[in-house]
């Protein structure tokens, strides 16, 4: 029998995208965030600029532009405990990426995987397009027609139609775009990887 498959994202559940938009933004534009700032409550779609740095649309596109231009994608830290759990759920599960980056970042995000994460997934699928930074086709449905049973992700917007379509979801981190979600049917918020294993050892049992 071929063995459940696990879909996961990759910004801010395996990559820290929001730890290194912090420190790039304080480093290069002079400002001074804390990871509270960072974690503030507040909607997904456009967080930093709205939330965080509470600046224009240009502004904002700046300095968005700014950090994926100087190569930070390739950078970016591994969250904790990710390593050890994917070592663990790759044993038992098959997994694959679905990232809601769009098709150009193909080359930072392949090379990021293989540095931390060789031999690791089945699959890397990116979303087809964006429309003003949203993801105009659900994971959902990329999801569903990989046979995923298993969705990881944090962003809440993901995971409702994903849960919808029968995936069960684990809602990913504490952040200020999930925190004040309201969940739907077949959603399990998880707050780190450590979670994220007693999970699948709790499914397994
Ligand atoms: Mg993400």
């Amino acid at each position: 029998m071929s063995r459940p498959v696990i879909a996961i994202d990759v910004d801010d559940v395996l990559a820290g995208a929001n730890q290194a938009m912090m420190h790039y933004i304080n480093e290069h534009f002079g400002a001074n965030h804390t990871w509270e700032d960072y974690t503030v409550a507040g909607p997904y779609n456009r967080y930093w600029e709205k939330v965080v740095w509470q600046t224009d649309s240009e502004e904002g596109a700046k300095r968005y532009n700014a950090f994926i231009n100087d190569g930070t994608q390739r950078r970016m830290p591994v969250i904790q405990d990710a390593l050890e759990v994917i070592g663990y759920l790759k044993k038992h599960y098959e997994l694959v990426i679905i990232t809601g980056r769009e098709q150009e970042y193909m080359d930072d995000t392949h090379h990021w995987l293989q540095k931390h994460f060789p031999k690791t997934f089945q699959g890397i699928h990116f979303m087809p397009y964006k429309e003003d930074g949203v993801n105009k086709v659900h994971k959902a449905v990329v999801a569903s027609e990989l046979g995923v049973q298993y969705l990881i992700d944090d962003a809440v917007e993901h995971c409702i139609p994903a849960a919808a379509a029968g995936i069960k979801c684990l809602l990913f981190g504490d952040y200020g775009w999930n925190k004040d979600a309201e969940l739907t049917e077949g959603i399990t918020r998880v707050k780190d990887w450590k979670a994220v294993q007693k999970y699948f050892e709790k499914a397994a049992q």
